[in-house]
């Protein structure tokens, strides 16, 4: 292989490492930030917790109107038992009574609240896990894709970076250099072809000296861009 197709060779593998590596970067980002998955847990654990609060809540007030019906129930069959006969006893009884049905009253609002939380934390809860199930399915396949797809990159680059060696053993040094102080000063693309009588990279007609020693195979820069000239 003449310098120059090897030459023309190592720039496309230059270029295509840097594809590659920029790929892996990224994919590299993808997978460091497992951010949608903490939040989705985060968001989860935090519902599960509304949600067991308000199933204590709505238990708390169950007990607390049993406890009140059973005392109000007592009152009231002491009050009609005929047992007591004491007027001031029947008054206090009478008055106990009547509080004992407010408090009933307020609880079994409190009842209702507490059931109508209960139900939305309960349903809140479901909508998270239900999502949570998702994120995590969504983020395991993601990251089985992406480490398959990473383990075929870096097999490529391999290959590529074997390939480069090669190439780079049959360009003379002085080539070399020059190709390495002009990747930076072109785009990335220090090597242009002569189609004809042009550059094919910046489109100017190359003189005529400069088009002889692209054809005789010597080191030659594009009159235009300055880049390496090759057949
Ligand atoms: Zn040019």
């Amino acid at each position: 292989m003449p310098w120059t197709d090897a030459l023309l060779r190592f720039q496309d593998i230059d270029l295509e490492l840097q594809k590659l590596n920029q790929r892996l970067a990224e994919i590299e980002a993808v997978l460091h930030d497992t951010s949608a998955l903490t939040d989705a847990q985060r968001d989860a654990e935090q519902a599960d917790k509304t949600a067991h609060t308000a199933h204590k809540a709505q238990k708390d007030v169950e007990f607390e109107l049993q406890k009140t019906q059973t005392e109000l129930q007592q009152t009231e069959q002491k009050l009609y038992s005929g047992n007591v006969t004491n007027p001031r006893q029947l008054e206090d009884l009478q008055a106990k009574s009547q509080s004992l049905r407010k408090w009933v009253a307020k609880l079994e609002d409190d009842l209702l609240e507490a059931m109508v939380a209960r139900e939305e934390a309960d349903e809140a809860s479901d909508k998270t896990s239900v999502h949570l199930r998702h994120i995590t399915t969504k983020r395991t396949t993601l990251e089985q894709n992406l480490a398959a797809e990473r383990a075929v990159l870096q097999t490529r680059t391999q290959t590529l970076l074997q390939e480069a060696e090669s190439a780079k053993a049959r360009i003379p040094q002085v080539i070399m250099d020059s190709y390495h102080y002009l990747t930076s000063r072109t785009g990335g693309i220090p090597v242009a072809r002569l189609h004809g009588d042009v550059c094919s990279m910046c489109g100017v007609e190359v003189l005529k000296p400069t088009q002889r020693k692209v054809k005789n195979g010597e080191e030659a820069y594009c009159d235009g861009c300055r880049r390496l000239l090759v057949a």
